[in-house]
């Protein structure tokens, strides 16, 4: 994936790559996004999922800060302010770290391990929803994004592409052959 969408998809999504510049001992994260541009959309899609519960009290906090959800008294406001800081750091803690990202066989992979401190159910559930969006991605063409007409197959290399990336491949494919039959008969 070209570094613009691997700066953007770390940057609006901190909590989940905090090790994408660490070692190689501790991290394949180290290495990046391993998969073509076109799986950008879908990758986006499931950090957000990921963030989701994160988010949604993240912006209840702020409205409250903000004044634009409207508490009875000063009291209640403060109670409500005290609670959802509480919620906040659990649903913090309860969002994986990645630990790698690649295609293999034509599908999306996207390993994550709990942090320290999350609450009971968060592996499983935060693998349910990794689980769906790597199902997705064998219908969706790791270089354009298209869902229409998407296959998984492949001379050698598996890959899953819409027709016309599939044609530009193979022509590409084609010319290196090419290329090592002449390099070779000279
Ligand atoms: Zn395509």
């Amino acid at each position: 994936m070209r570094k613009e969408l691997d700066e953007k998809l770390c940057a609006t999504y901190p909590l989940l790559f905090v090790d994408r510049y660490e070692d190689m001992t501790k991290t394949a994260m180290c290495w990046g996004f391993d998969c073509g541009d076109g799986w950008y959309p879908l990758i986006n899609a499931l950090c957000e999922r990921l963030y989701a519960r994160y988010n949604y009290t993240k912006s209840r906090l702020q409205h409250t800060e903000d004044g634009t959800f409207r508490y009875k008294d000063e009291a209640a406001k403060q109670w409500a302010l005290t609670k959802l800081q509480e919620e906040l750091e659990q649903e913090e803690k309860d969002i994986p770290i990645v630990f790698q990202v690649k295609e293999k066989f034509g599908g999306l992979h996207f390993y994550t391990h709990p942090r320290e401190g999350c609450s009971e159910g968060t592996r499983e559930r935060a693998q349910q929803i990794v689980f769906i969006y790597e199902c997705i991605s064998y219908h969706v063409c790791e270089e354009c994004s298209i869902m229409e007409g998407v296959t998984t197959e492949g001379n050698g290399w598996i890959k899953t592409l819409c027709p016309s990336c599939r044609a530009e491949r193979d022509k590409r494919r084609q010319k290196l052959v090419q290329e090592k039959e002449i390099f070779e008969l000279e």
